[in-house]
Parts: structure tokens; C-alpha cells; sequence
């Protein structure tokens, strides 16, 4: 059967993977190697230098580009590095149009770094396709999209993005950390290229910092290539092979991140000292439509405010919690709760966070795979 007719959940196992040549071991081995021998300068099995090419770090490659529905993958080390590449692509004066609502690393290097080399960013809402419009011109060549966003869980139809620039030479990327290819395909979307955290839920255990990268055609995926080669940000064998092994069970955890992910919502909804509950599954989701046409359900990321809060409140409330560990981060099997404000959004300027709803009381959970009971009871305990 060819690889790309596997249905979604035998792609996690054996999507762009070989058996193993040398020995036919059954998981990818870790090559952990720098430099291959040739036996004449330039005859070599396709591998020369790890920067270039490694073999655990193909099969994971391969793994990223089956499991989104493109046709090829590069893996970095990091989300960052990853976005890092992307940027790269543009020219000093070229514009970029992005999610106002985004994760605050992505925010950071927009800003800090690539306004210095000339590259001109529009942070706007995204959920209005007339926001997005307002800011294209000739000069415009990336379109930015995170959707779910973080921490505010609004949904951005890139459908409808990917409508707006069709017939321009405009590039669209959506990163699909929250989401993965579990509940959306921006490939299949529209979209131009799919970023990852894997270091999130692709990865899913906490234990390794991985970025990635999908596209279709060739042409785009020789221009990354070049770039993630020439900058050098690639990860490394044991990372490609811990995010490999996280990758064949991403079908099974989602599943239980969204069933906890649901009961966690409605908890928090139901709960009187509770102001405000971000989460996509809900009827009166601003995007709820267009969240449940675009994503197979809502994943298990959930911002909520308790009522009348402050800051110290606040801080108070995420201190108690005992199953839920105070981490940055998320998509682990292990359920984390964040305080954004103080934590993974403090690189964003007060005025800016306070425009799309980061208030200093919200809370955002990263719901894991425990028993939902056990994570409902702390939640209780903790808001009081
Ligand atoms: C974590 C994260 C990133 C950055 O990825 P790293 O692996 O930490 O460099 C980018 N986007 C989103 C949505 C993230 O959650």
C-alpha cells in the first residue's frame, strides 16, 4: 500500500520508516556519528557530515513529513530554530503578517531579531480575514498563523487565509504545536508550510527540545534545506530518536489530552469561582464553527481566569495545585500549568499582552493523560 494512502494512526508507526538495513533492527537506531567513511572522495551511502544529514535524524524527517501530509521534513533544534529558518527565507523590506496572538518566544524573535535585519512585522487578529487583508501589499511574503492560539485559544480559519493569497506570491505557515496533525492538516488547509515545537506534543514526553518543519514541492523544501544546513540549527541523533518514539503514540495520547481536555473544560465552566474558560469545544467559542470544521476536536490546552483574582491571587492558586507541576511548556503526558503573564507571554510588553486578554489572573493548563478525576480534585482544591 503507498505510504501516503496509510490512514492517520498507522502513519505515527511506520510513516516514511525502513527497516533498518544493517541488522533489521526494528526501531531507527541512533546513529550517533559526525562523519561517515568514503572510499573514494565523494563515495559515500548518502550520508557525509551529521550537520547535512543523519540517518536517525532522515527517519524522523520522513516520520514529520508522512504524519502532516507533506513531502518533506526537516528537524532542528528547536521550535525557534525552526522559525529561525523560515525567516530566513525573506529579504530585508519584505513583510510578514502574523497572528497578534502568539507564543512569546515567536513574538520575541519577530521582533528582537528579525526587525533588525529590515523585515517589517504586522501582529493583527486573525480570526477577521478583513484584518489580514488591510495589511497586504506587494511587499508582504509571509503570513504567519498559530492556531489554536496561545494562551487565548482563538481559532484562525487558514482555509480562508489561504484563500486570501492564493493567486500572490505569498508564503503561508502555520504552526501546529498545539493542534498536530492529530486534529488539523495545514498542508492540506492551504497552508505552504507546517512548524512544530516538537519539543510539545510531537515529542509528548517532556524529555527533549525539537523543532521541525513540513512542506510540499521541492523547490520550497531545497530553499530550507539549504538554510538549515548553512545556519547549522539541526538536532541531534538521540533527540531525532526520543521524538521518533513519542511520534508512534501522538494518536493514542491525543485522544485521552482531548477526553481529559473536555471534562476539564466543562469542570472549570460549571465552577462559580471560576470568571472565564478559554477552550474551543465550547458552543459559544467565538470560533467554535470554524474550530470544529477545521480540527478533528479540541486538543487539551485550556485558558481559564478565576473570578475576581489579582495577580497575587493568582500566583497563589497555580502554587497549590500538586498534580498539575508549575512548568513552562506543554503536550506532555504529565499535565503543567502556566501563569503567562509572569511566565511564557513576559516578553510581551503589559499594554500589548492586555489588548488580546492575557490578563494577569489567567491561568493556562496543559491538560496530560492522568485519571481526569485525579486532575479535576486538584483543580478544586486549589481555586478553593
Ligand atoms: C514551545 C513553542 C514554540 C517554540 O518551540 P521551542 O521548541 O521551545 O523552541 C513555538 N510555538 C509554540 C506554539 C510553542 O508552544
Amino acid at each position: 500500500m503507498a505510504a501516503k494512502d496509510l490512514k492517520f494512526n498507522t502513519k505515527t508507526i511506520h510513516g516514511g520508516q525502513q527497516p533498518d538495513e544493517a541488522y533489521g533492527a526494528v526501531m531507527p537506531p541512533i546513529y550517533q556519528t559526525s562523519t561517515y567513511a568514503q572510499t573514494t572522495p565523494g563515495g559515500h551511502k548518502g550520508y557525509e557530515y551529521s550537520r547535512s544529514a543523519n540517518p536517525t535524524r532522515t527517519a524522523l524527517e520522513n516520520s514529520l513529513a508522512s504524519i502532516e501530509g507533506g513531502e518533506f521534513g526537516l528537524a532542528f533544534g528547536s521550535g525557534l530554530a525552526a522559525i529561525d529558518a523560515v525567516m530566513k527565507l525573506l529579504q530585508p523590506g519584505d513583510e510578514v503578517i502574523s497572528t497578534n496572538d502568539l507564543y512569546g518566544g515567536s513574538y520575541r524573535i519577530f521582533k528582537k531579531i528579525f526587525e533588525n535585519f529590515g523585515i517589517v512585522f504586522h501582529f493583527v487578529g486573525m480570526q477577521s480575514a478583513d484584518a489580514i487583508q488591510d495589511k497586504i501589499n506587494s511587499k508582504t511574503k509571509l503570513i504567519w498563523v498559530e492556531t489554536p492560539t496561545n494562551p487565548m485559544m482563538n481559532i484562525i480559519d487558514v482555509k480562508a487565509v489561504a484563500m486570501l493569497i492564493k493567486d500572490k506570491d505569498i508564503l503561508l505557515a502555520v504552526d501546529n504545536t498545539f493542534a498536530t496533525p492529530y486534529l488539523q492538516l495545514p498542508l492540506e488547509l492551504g497552508a505552504d508550510i507546517v512548524m512544530h515545537s516538537a519539543t510539545k506534543y510531537l515529542g509528548g514526553h517532556s524529555d527533549t527540545v525539537v523543532g521541525a518543519l513540513v512542506v510540499k514541492g521541492k523547490e520550497l523544501a531545497d530553499r530550507l534545506y539549504f538554510i538549515q544546513n548553512a545556519s547549522g540549527a539541526v538536532c541531534g541523533p538521540m533527540d531525532s530518536f526520543l521524538v521518533l518514539r513519542g511520534i508512534k503514540t501522538l494518536h493514542v495520547r491525543m485522544q485521552r489530552h482531548c477526553e481529559n481536555g473536555r471534562a476539564i473544560a466543562k469542570f472549570l465552566k460549571s465552577n462559580p469561582k471560576v470568571e472565564e474558560v478559554y477552550w474551543p469545544g465550547f458552543e459559544d467559542h467565538p470560533n467554535h464553527d470554524v474550530a470544529k470544521e477545521q480540527m478533528k476536536d479540541f486538543g487539551g490546552m485550556i485558558s481559564f481566569v478565576p473570578k475576581g483574582s489579582s495577580y497575587n491571587d493568582t500566583i497563589k492558586i497555580v502554587e497549590r495545585l500538586q498534580i498539575f507541576t508549575l512548568a513552562e511548556s506543554l503536550g506532555g503526558v504529565e499535565s503543567l500549568a502556566g501563569h503567562p503573564a509572569s511566565m511564557t507571554h513576559a516578553s510581551i510588553p503589559k499594554e500589548e499582552r492586555l489588548k488580546i486578554g492575557i490578563v494577569d489572573s489567567l491561568i493556562r493548563l496543559s491538560v496530560g493523560i492522568e485519571d481526569v478525576n485525579d486532575l479535576i480534585a486538584d483543580l478544586e482544591q486549589a481555586i478553593g
